[in-house]
């Protein structure tokens, strides 16, 4: 078995696949993807490779794609499963380092904390100005109650936060299960002090949240990003931002990545993270290890755990 590992990976991952198998670990460029693929029965990748129909198209002795993380953007899954080639991920690998980032900016924006270091920098001592408050009884309003979106409540309880989550694709009883309160977008909106989006981003959520939702928050909500850049209308967040309809927001993601001089540098009460979410040590050997197990459990033959293309997945393993 030899398997093409084409970005950085996690040493940890890299050791379970040279446990069963010859590894070549290299960053190609696109032209040297295409040379080199027809060697390889699997290739892994995160976000800098890109797989494209060609490359599958040449690949043929592929027998798997793994990607070390969860969205597949990168990846062409349809041509991937007009061939039969399961492509594999590691959904769970940076659920929780995407959860705890959500609270570095909950805490940053509730103290200030992004403002107070440039300001005392600055040489000035803004006591008075920085009060901030606390995320203690505050309503968090979660949109999308996936895998993050839960992670981020568990973490809110220890807070002694309340919770209010809107999913219309979670059955009610799994959210009164993890004992948050089940609502309407409109209900998060109007009484949420944090709102925090963790949905996907679909036809259906793209610029879910945009004026007449600003317009339905608190004037001292906050509101933050670390789902996918689009989700919110970053023009309608200038305008909210400008008029004050909202007192602040963080973004770890953007409709154009990266931002480039962003109108939204303009406002102190912005916290910005240029795609940090999954960006952890643990996170990163978590999802390595997953894909290089699924990688290697296709390879010989075995039903993997994590597949994108459903299809291939009930036409190999009925
Ligand atoms: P998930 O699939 O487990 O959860 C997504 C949830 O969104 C699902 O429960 C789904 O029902 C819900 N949803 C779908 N349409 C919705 C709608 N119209 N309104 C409200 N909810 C809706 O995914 P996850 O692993 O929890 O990831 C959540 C988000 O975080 C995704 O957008 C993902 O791309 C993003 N993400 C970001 C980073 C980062 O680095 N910032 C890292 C990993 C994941």
């Amino acid at each position: 078995m030899k398997i093409l590992v084409s970005d950085k990976l996690a040493e940890e991952a890299l050791e379970v696949l040279r446990k069963e198998a010859e590894v070549d670990y290299f960053e190609p460029t696109p032209e040297e993807l295409l040379e080199v693929i027809e060697k390889y029965d699997a290739i892994i990748v995160r976000s800098r490779t890109k797989v494209p129909a060609d490359v599958i198209e040449k690949g043929k002795n592929l027998k798997v794609i793994g990607r070390a993380g969860v969205g597949v953007d990168n990846i062409d899954v349809k041509k991937a499963t007009e061939k039969e080639i399961p492509v594999v991920n590691a959904p769970r690998g940076s659920t929780h380092s995407v959860a705890e980032l959500v609270f570095g900016h909950m805490l940053s924006l509730a103290r200030h904390l992004a403002y107070a270091d440039r300001s005392l920098r600055e040489g000035r001592w803004e006591k008075k100005k920085l009060k901030g408050i606390e995320l203690q009884e505050k309503t968090l309003g979660i949109i999308g109650f996936g895998r993050i979106g839960q992670e981020v409540w568990k973490l809110a309880q220890v807070f002694g936060m309340k919770c209010i989550a809107y999913d219309p694709y979670a059955p009610v009883e799994l959210i009164k299960e993890k004992k948050a309160e089940p609502g309407t977008l409109e209900d998060v909106l109007k009484n949420s002090d944090f709102i925090t989006i963790h949905a996907l981003l679909t036809d259906e959520t793209r610029h879910m949240i945009s004026d007449a939702q600003f317009e339905m928050m608190k004037d001292t909500a906050y509101i933050i990003n670390c789902a996918r850049g689009g989700i919110i209308d970053e023009g309608a967040l200038y305008t909210a931002l400008k008029e004050k309809k909202i007192a602040g927001a963080a973004l770890d993601v953007f409709e154009t990545e990266p931002p480039g001089k962003s109108r939204l540098f303009e406002f102190d009460n912005i916290v910005f993270t240029p795609h940090l979410g999954a960006s952890t040590k643990e996170g990163q050997i978590r999802a390595g290890i997953t894909s290089a197990e699924q990688v290697l459990k296709v390879l010989k033959g075995e039903k993997p755990d994590f597949i994108v293309n459903k299809e291939v997945l009930e036409q190999k393993w009925p």
